[in-house]
């Protein structure tokens, strides 16, 4: 394994360090402080655009060089994911761009898609957000159950259902909306839509309260009888397909989980770099047990960030890694919720006001655990791919 970076990553590196320290930890208790998501027309979202942030990856019709920022490897992305999480995770997931659906677009989206949806973030004249939207009330970790409908109606579709803790979904410009042709067919009869913001029908949206990364949106909303043409949906026409469906759902899913791990992994480091800043400041190092408890939290983050890049590597291999990228989330997850967890013991009281940052990681970690998989799901996905039981 082979985890080197170029000078370009290594100085990207050093870049997100400063970001991180100066825009996106301030941002982060901010947003916690007011226990409210960064509003859209924060200052904040202007100054991500200056830096050239919000893009896509998609490189247009005809690209031109300079037009998007270069590939980069997934073992260089995973480090930036953790360097910039160091600082505040909910701030990454706020800033602006294509966010999660982007993944599906590019993969399955025909190119009139990729030139209606990505196009907009190629050079975006203001910041712009799009996300996916799969959650429903009744339909989280088994994805295959969810009950939004998609009929054929002439020449388009009509929608029809609710979904919720939604990522930035009031303020996207679309939101790719999972819904199921039939849903007595469980995962086989599920596409997604583009929803175009303003749709009619489209609407009842409520930003749920949360007990962590705050700075960004979890919204819930409806959709009443959402009319939507048939070029809207992922993959164009071919409604027969499932590769549009499901598949590339849970493609954008494998493809995500190495990031959280790795935002997971930066987390931790922050909880263990504040609890040794806090253990020095009170005079708790000479006590073995504090020293013991650290070095063995160390060893712990250290180890899942291992696990988490050979995820990384495997990919820019271009090699199966389903099994290490869901246990590089299983097990970061984990131990960012023991690091905080640690961090939250050893500040003792000053724990308990709300206003330290140990406690804002320690609300913010739970998450990790949550998104995009729980970790019991990740488990399950693990053992089945070991012991080859049946889905
Ligand atoms: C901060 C945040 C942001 C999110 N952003 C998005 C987003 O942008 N888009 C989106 O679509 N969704 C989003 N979600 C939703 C997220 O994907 C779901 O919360 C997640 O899939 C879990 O679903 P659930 O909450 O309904 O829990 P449930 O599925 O009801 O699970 C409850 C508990 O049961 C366990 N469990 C469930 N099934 C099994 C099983 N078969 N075996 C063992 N244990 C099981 C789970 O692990 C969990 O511990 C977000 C959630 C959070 C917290």
């Amino acid at each position: 394994m082979e985890f080197a970076v170029d000078d370009a990553t290594r100085r990207r590196l050093e870049e997100a360090r400063e970001l991180g320290e100066k825009e996106f930890r301030p941002a982060g208790i901010e947003a916690d402080r007011n226990d409210a998501p960064i509003p859209v027309g924060h200052p904040f979202f202007d100054r991500c655009l200056a830096r050239g942030e919000g893009r896509t990856r998609w490189r247009g019709t005809n690209p031109k060089p300079g037009d998007a920022p270069a590939p980069r490897s997934t073992v260089a992305t995973l480090l930036l994911a953790e360097e910039l999480a160091y600082w505040d995770r909910g701030v990454i997931i706020s800033t602006p761009g294509p966010g999660l659906p982007e993944q599906s677009v590019l993969g399955v989206g025909t190119e009139e898609q990729k030139e209606k949806y990505l196009g907009p973030f190629l050079a975006p004249d203001k910041p712009r957000w799009a996300c996916f939207a799969m959650t429903e009330p009744g339909a989280g970790s088994d994805a295959a159950a969810i009950r939004t409908s998609a009929k054929p109606d002439g020449d388009g579709w009509i929608l029809n259902g609710a979904k919720c803790f939604i990522g930035g979904a009031s303020r996207s410009d679309w939101i790719l909306v999972q819904a199921t042709l039939d849903p007595t067919k469980g995962r086989a009869a599920q596409r997604a839509f583009f929803v175009e913001r303003g749709t009619p029908g489209l609407g009842g949206f409520k930003i749920e309260k949360k007990m962590g990364l705050k700075a960004y949106e979890s919204t819930s909303f409806t959709l009443e009888n959402v009319r939507v043409p048939a070029a809207n949906l992922l993959g164009g026409e071919a409604r027969t397909e499932r590769k549009a469906g499901f598949k590339a759902a849970m493609q954008t899913f494998n493809a995500g989980r190495p990031v959280i791990a790795a935002n997971a992994v930066g987390m931790a480091r922050a909880a263990l770099d504040e609890s040794i800043r806090f253990a020095r400041e009170h005079e708790l190092l000479a006590r073995d047990r504090v020293r013991d408890r650290i070095e063995a939290m160390a060893r712990k983050v250290r180890k899942a960030r291992l696990v988490c890049l050979r995820a990384g590597w495997l990919a820019d291999q271009q090699r199966a890694n389903i099994v290490e990228a869901s246990m590089s989330k299983a097990l970061a997850a984990q131990v960012a919720q023991e690091a905080t967890g640690l961090g939250l013991e050893l500040v003792g009281v000053a724990g308990g006001r709300g206003d330290h940052l140990i406690e804002k990681l320690y609300r913010d970690a739970k998450a990790m655990d949550i998104v995009e998989g729980t970790g019991q799901i990740q488990r399950m996905i693990i053992a089945r791919k070991l012991v080859g039981l049946p889905r």
